[in-house]
């Protein structure tokens, strides 16, 4: 194994909140934020006799005035771990609306400074590949799926979105997931064209009523195979880029029928997600994989050798501050 600096990282999980601005037409005079620092954040979190705060604290915090460049600035060892032969996660956190494309892909209208962490993550992995052509011959592929009300599609084919498929045994070829689609890419170009792939493809399942990409998880996973030119030896990483469904209770009076039974299975998957994340952390013998096709999907990335990093966003509007207190806490709780 090369050296690899991400070793020394002990846990392997860390957590990043960031804050979104306040969007234009809304006045930050009236924040749920009363301040933060390098690696905390306090909450303005009135109880009955009045004023109150809270405050949580994190591997990093990112205010709502931090760049795509600045939030994705020491990620480089996770890249070059992947290159090295490890498997990784990255997630996006919150509430619908809190940022999480934003931090993952990037606005809708794209420039290269707004890009997100997929293609800055893949932009670094084929930059640092370059670097050691002379010893590694690397071969990237990605795969596009979502989970929808606990169902895995396929987002890089045109009728994708009709076929369920299975999650497997990665022992094999890596790949736990094989139905689904498996394109070699190898440049930056190449990644942006097939996210846009994805995204159209995403944006057909859905009507004016019903924004799917909220209430499903997307998850661009990149398979590296490299090998060592010198031994012939082959070694395997993977890095998985999910942004979750939205995170966000929703009031079982009020929504029947489909909406509650999306909601459900969100709640459902997103406790899995934290369940594991939480057992991992304090080094439990047993992790409950098992309980949502989420945590099926990156059972390989999370845990063992694997390294995760969660991005938690949270909304600066005081009237969100019920949910940026649930977000708070659930990061609380994995961190
Ligand atoms: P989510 O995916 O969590 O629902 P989005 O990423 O779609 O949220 O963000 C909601 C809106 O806020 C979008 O218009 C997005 O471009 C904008 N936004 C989110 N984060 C930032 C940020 N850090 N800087 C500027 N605009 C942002
Ligand atoms: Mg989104």
């Amino acid at each position: 194994r090369l050296y690899n600096e991400v070793q020394d990282l002990k846990g392997s999980i860390r957590v990043y909140c960031r804050v979104r601005p306040f969007l234009s037409g809304h006045s930050s005079y009236l924040s749920s934020i009363e301040h933060f620092e390098e690696g905390s954040i306090t909450i303005k979190a009135p109880s009955k006799h009045g004023k109150g705060s809270k405050s949580f604290s994190f591997n990093k915090v990112f205010g709502p005035s931090a760049t795509q460049a600045e939030v994705f600035s020491d990620m480089e060892p996770l890249i070059r771990s992947v290159l090295d032969g490890y498997n990784v996660c990255i997630f996006a956190y919150g509430q619908t609306g809190s940022g999480k494309t934003f931090t993952m892909s990037g606005p809708k209208d794209l420039t290269e400074q707004s890009q997100g962490v997929n293609y800055r993550s893949l932009g670094d992995l084929f930059y640092l590949a370059e670097q050691r052509k002379d010893t590694f011959r690397y071969d990237v592929a990605v795969q596009m799926i979502e989970i929808y009300n606990e169902q895995v599609r396929d987002l890089l084919v045109s009728d994708g979105l009709n076929k369920r498929l299975e999650i497997r045994n990665s022992s094999q070829n890596g790949l736990n997931v094989p139905e689904a689609s498996l394109v070699p890419v190898s440049s930056t170009s190449d990644v942006i064209h097939l996210m846009n792939v994805g995204h159209r493809n995403r944006a057909v399942g859905a009507t004016a009523l019903n924004d799917r990409s909220s209430r499903s998880h997307s998850c661009l996973t990149v398979h590296v195979q490299g090998r060592d030119l010198s031994t012939g030896n082959v070694l395997r990483g993977c890095m998985h880029l999910v942004d979750l469904a939205g995170s966000e209770r929703v009031d079982k009076s009020e929504v029947t029928g489909d909406r509650l039974k999306e909601a459900q299975h969100i709640n459902k998957s997103l406790s899995a997600l934290g369940d594991v994340i939480a057992s991992l952390a304090q080094k439990n013998s047993h992790v409950p994989y098992r309980n949502s096709k989420l945590t099926q999907l990156l059972q390989d990335s999370l845990g063992g050798q694997a390294k995760t990093l969660m991005f938690v966003h949270i909304s600066p509007e005081a009237e969100a501050v019920g949910e940026t207190l649930s977000t708070l806490k659930f990061a609380e709780r994995v961190a």
